[in-house]
């Protein structure tokens, strides 16, 4: 028997989120519980969207909540480089074996070409898995086409008709109809792989044994198997896990539920407590316990009683738990230490004593002064966002736009967050001062407070993000329609850097 290996794979595209934890805990038990590995591979083949510090925002969240892996871009190992962007070389040298095979093919058809195709088999009423009528050019045009330098990339073949059987480890067979599944690019035309060539090869050379990952890659699946086939490599097992659900049971989403790690760490959860709830996600303690520790979940696991059900990432619950942790789990000093670490530190608290000062007549009016610092999120109403110089609607879009604007803010610093919120006023047509009303009332609960960015940069992005989005949430917004609209405006805005 191989020795078991398992891997969690993020693409450093955003915040690092509670589903990658989730996937990541499970993966480590799996592979703990059978004196296997677990491999941390960062997967940043778009290189649009992936950033440094992305990347290394998700390894610093998934260690502080207590993960650890025995091979990584961080820790190395005999498999590297961990990072597909710099294994190019290996992902072409894949994709031209499949070609030469006769089971992938050069496409240099336009992304006009590529759209009238679409649209024709949209009229044609054929199924959403994307197929070119006439895949094959003749070697001869091929050659010459590559010599002209055509911009191309490289496509599988896959079945017109027929069935996929998808095996998984949780559902038994899965029946995908290959109608249903795209003629996918597996080399794009700056020479990089798609995630599906990448991870595929990767998972291979890798030596990964199990792919456990979330429900929403199952349709993926059928392009793997394939590939694996194609290449004459044995297919990890796969094992997709049921999706997070918000309480309604909606795909988890930022907008009804945080999602950043970075947020449960700044709102004061502790790694213990997040991890030990992760666990309970899709699977339960044999005796029906709700507080455990990693080690006692590794003892325990059964990847076999993942239950499909939708588990529900529950706020409330959790933070029964956090402060069962409180109480049960930390000593009066490592509560003080806890509490240190996390905002009662000099730089944080003089931070905040400095923005206050001139707001103070008594001492003892510190503690009021200071609450913003130091509270999660507000406790608002619907009327306390009610603005006389704006409906209703506008302070819901110019939270919507400002959140969605500050999500980009990658340096926060008071220049970047006024350049961000400044371009949405503009945008807008709202003088700055109005502007900044709901912002003052989002952000500290009230619009009599010390300056609102100040407060904001020490608070920090993910708290002050938070924030937005929970002001948003009081006022029941955006709709629908609203959400539409609003990113349509918002694509329109220009971000122009800081001038120097
Ligand atoms: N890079 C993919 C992600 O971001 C990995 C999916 C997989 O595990 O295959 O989730």
């Amino acid at each position: 028997m191989k020795p078991v290996r398992t891997r969690i794979a993020p693409s450093p595209t955003g915040d690092p989120h509670v589903g990658t934890a989730y996937i990541a805990l499970f993966n480590q038990c799996f592979a703990k519980q059978h004196g296997g590995q677990f491999i941390l591979r960062i997967e940043d083949t778009d290189q649009q969207r992936s950033t440094v510090a992305a990347e290394a925002a998700i390894l610093r969240a998934l260690r502080w909540i207590g993960l650890t892996w025995d091979e990584g871009p961080d820790v190395g190992g005999d498999c590297g480089p961990y990072r597909q962007s710099e294994r190019a070389h290996i992902y072409q040298q894949y994709a031209q074996q499949l070609v030469d095979k006769g089971l992938a093919f050069y496409c240099f058809r336009t992304p006009e070409e590529l759209n009238a195709i679409r649209e024709a088999r949209k009229t044609e009423g054929l199924t959403p898995g994307f197929k070119l009528p006439d895949p094959e050019l003749a070697p001869e045009t091929v050659q010459a086409r590559l010599a002209a330098g055509d911009p191309h990339v490289i496509r599988m073949k896959v079945p017109m008709s027929g069935t996929c059987l998808v095996k998984d480890r949780l559902r038994g067979v899965v029946e995908i109809p290959w109608a249903q599944v795209d003629m996918q690019i597996l080399l794009k035309s700056d020479g990089l792989p798609t995630y599906h060539l990448a991870n595929v090869v990767d998972d291979h050379l890798m030596g990964i044994t199990h792919v456990i990952r979330g429900e929403e890659w199952i349709n993926s699946t059928p392009k793997h198997q394939l590939l694996y086939e194609y290449f004459g490599w044995e297919a990890p097992e796969f094992c997709h896990m049921p999706l997070l659900r918000n309480p309604d049971k909606s795909k988890l989403s930022k907008r009804k539920n945080p999602t950043s790690i970075l947020f449960y760490q700044r709102m004061g959860y502790l790694p213990q407590a997040l991890l030990n709830y992760l666990g309970m996600m899709g699977w339960s303690f044999p005796d029906g316990r709700d507080k455990f520790t990693l080690e006692e979940m590794i003892a325990e696991f059964d990847v076999d009683r993942v239950s499909l059900g939708g588990p529900v990432f529950d706020q409330d619950k959790l933070r029964w738990l956090n402060g069962r942790y409180i109480r049960e789990n930390l000593s009066a000093a490592d509560f003080a230490q806890t509490l240190k670490e996390w905002a009662f530190n000099e730089p944080y608290v003089n931070a905040v004593l400095e923005q206050i000062q001139s707001r103070v007549e008594l001492l003892s009016d510190v503690a009021d002064k200071g609450r913003l610092f130091f509270m999660g999120l507000p406790e608002l109403t619907p009327d306390d966002l009610a603005m006389s110089a704006l409906s209703s609607e506008q302070v819901g879009e110019l939270l919507q736009l400002s959140a969605w604007a500050l999500e980009s803010v990658a340096d926060w610093t008071k220049e970047n967050v006024y350049h961000a919120l400044n371009c949405i006023a503009q945008a807008l047509d709202i003088r700055m001062k109005v502007f900044m009303t709901p912002i003052f009332v989002a952000i500290a609960g009230s619009s009599v407070a010390p300056p609102i960015m100040d407060a904001m940069v020490t608070l920090g992005p993910d708290l002050s993000r938070a924030r937005l989005r929970h002001a948003l949430k009081v006022l029941a917004m955006p709709s629908k329609k609203q959400a539409k609209a609003w990113q349509k405006c918002f694509e329109t805005i220009d971000f122009n850097p800081v001038s120097a």
